[in-house]
């Protein structure tokens, strides 16, 4: 193989394997279609003791098309999918697009304050969630924001088991009005939406971050950007047709997005869903359905292992584990070797580079930073270019300095949704600008050393200081607010508040943390406030939240 210098990492990919195998489909409804044509009658999902397979997922999706467009889904309309990991995730996502829509996966653990902002932001025609997530949080959101079209459904839908680990004390909530996803897809059932094709740039999801303005920006993974990096898992991976896929991330994130569904779409092989992590679920789960192949965040992992279930060969059926979203220490990486035998393959990606830009190779095992103690996050993969430059300057740096990831490939979003100016910040000439702080060795390796944005890590779930500081500020009590990241043994990092109050005025710990909790997801709650006089501040008086880690 020749190599090009600027490229030291092809040397490390899997030898026998082209390095830039040819792109086989152009958008992500070609995956499914192509898998229902090959393999109709095989399992597609297993949702506890349901299996759906391709040809029933294909006959659902194409009636929940059929309801979507009779309701007044047209091009490029968005659909909110506000789920957890149940088939319906799939179904209706797959529905959206054959109505042309963009599908819009929405976080189902968002209070009303999120999801008010997101839903202005991207504006969804159409919304479909757990029916209890409409009684408690939807339903007031919808009486501000103009959504046409509202379907709810169960987690306890298809399936017979009632796994009373995860779903004791779940109850129906039917809203009036409101249809029931089953119900809706067997009403059109037979029904076929017209035909509709899309080019690898449209639209296929909008997949939301924060960013440093603490408000959402929704990522537009493109139809190519998904069918690239389906491709990329399955082929640096070597999963072979009908393998088995364990869905222990949670499908709204774009390591679930690609790495579950998309995949399992192109391999023609079965999701195993699970509602939500719970690991002595997951890991009867595994036994029963035998899955090839998983991804998630490390402390899932992790959760598997100190579980006292786990036994040696709890994970025999796996030909592949891989973990991303979060640093992994190589200790962990050990412990999980020795419990089970596999050995965890790092992956790095954002939601702007569609899941993964850097990865593992399947053959080797990943070098450790002798400087940082930094476990590898792999090598650039298929058609993907990483350049190291200065965080300031974005000039190039030589092999071996860290400074800013920049990283260009298929899988690169074209922007973020209505905000050209995030969008220029952070692509340039097509080089997405990751604020993670990184190096390159000799042989091709990236570490992640540091970050130059202020988001928190907590196990994966992305934590933005401005945005939990907006809401501290609309405590009545408190003056100032600093939120920064601090080490958790199990979430590698945790969200903590630094406040100072209003003179006079009195607040407890706990009545900030509920004030918290009314407004924002649970993971972006702080474990940690501290009450001091004076956060510290520049000349200019700006907040140095940099001072307050640790
Ligand atoms: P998200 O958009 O939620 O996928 O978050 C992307 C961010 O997660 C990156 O910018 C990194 O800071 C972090 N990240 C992703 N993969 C890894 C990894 N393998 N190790 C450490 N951090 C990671």
């Amino acid at each position: 193989m020749s190599l090009d210098p600027a490229m030291p990492w092809l040397r490390q990919y899997t030898p026998g394997r082209p390095t830039a195998p040819p792109i086989e489909h152009g958008d992500a409804l070609s995956l499914f279609r192509a898998a229902v044509a090959r393999a109709a009658s095989s399992p597609a999902i297993h949702y506890f003791d349901t299996t759906l397979s391709f040809a029933e997922v294909d006959a659902q999706s194409d009636a929940l098309a059929c309801a979507l467009l009779q309701r007044g889904v047209t091009r490029g309309d968005r659909v909110a999918l506000v789920m957890q990991n149940i088939p319906q995730f799939v179904i209706a996502l797959l529905g959206s697009w054959k109505a042309g829509a963009i599908a819009v996966s929405i976080n189902p653990m968002n209070r009303e304050r999120e999801l008010a902002l997101l839903f202005a932001d991207c504006a969804p025609k159409a919304v479909i969630a757990h029916e209890n997530a409409y009684r408690e949080v939807i339903a007031r959101v919808l009486a501000t924001t103009p959504v046409a079209i509202v379907i709810t459904t169960s987690e306890l839908d298809y399936q017979t088991r009632h796994e009373p680990r995860l779903l004791a004390g779940i109850s129906r909530y039917r809203a009036d009005g409101v249809p029931d996803f089953a119900e809706l897809v067997a009403a059109h059932r037979g029904e076929e939406p017209p035909p509709v094709a899309f080019d690898s740039s449209d639209t296929a999801l909008l997949v939301y971050t924060s960013g440093t303005t603490g408000l959402p920006k929704g990522a537009m993974n493109s139809h190519g950007n998904v069918a690239f990096t389906a491709q990329v898992y399955r082929d640096w991976i070597g999963l072979a047709e009908g393998d088995g896929i364990l869905g222990i991330a949670p499908l709204f994130h774009i390591t679930g997005l690609i790495g579950h569904i998309a995949l399992g779409l192109l391999i023609a092989g079965p999701l195993t869903l699970a509602y939500r992590f719970e690991p002595s679920v997951m890991l009867d789960a595994i036994r029963e359905r035998q899955p090839a192949f998983t991804i998630g965040a490390i402390t899932a992992l992790l959760a598997l292992m100190n579980h006292p279930e786990a036994r040696a060969d709890s994970l025999a059926s796996l030909k592949a584990v891989y973990s991303g979203g979060a640093p992994i220490a190589p200790s962990l990486v050990e412990q999980f070797e020795a419990k089970f035998g596999h050995y965890i393959r790092n992956a790095y990606g954002l939601t702007e580079s569609t899941s993964p830009a850097t990865v593992c190779p399947v053959d080797k095992r990943a070098p450790v930073d002798p400087l940082f103690g930094a476990l590898s996050v792999g090598v650039p993969t298929y058609r993907t270019d990483v350049r190291i430059v200065d965080a300031e300057t974005a000039a190039p740096l030589a092999n071996g300095e860290a400074g800013e990831i920049t990283i260009r490939g298929p899988q690169i979003v074209s922007g973020y949704w209505r905000k050209p100016e995030a969008t220029l910040e952070a692509i340039r000439e097509g080089w997405l600008h990751t604020g993670d702080i990184g190096v390159i060795d000799a042989d091709g390796w990236l570490y992640l050393v540091d970050r130059k944005k202020d988001m928190i890590n907590a196990a994966g779930y992305k934590v933005w200081p401005r945005e939990v500081e907006d809401v501290l500020y609309s405590h009545p009590a408190v003056r100032e607010a600093a939120v920064v990241g601090v080490p958790d043994a199990y979430r590698g990092e945790t969200v903590k508040a630094v406040l100072s109050l209003k003179a006079g005025v009195d607040v407890t710990t706990a009545e900030i943390v509920q004030h918290c909790r009314e407004r924002m997801a649970a993971y972006k709650v702080p474990r940690f406030v501290e009450f001091i006089a004076e956060l510290p501040k520049t000349v200019t008086g700006k907040i140095l939240r940099r001072e307050l880690r640790g």
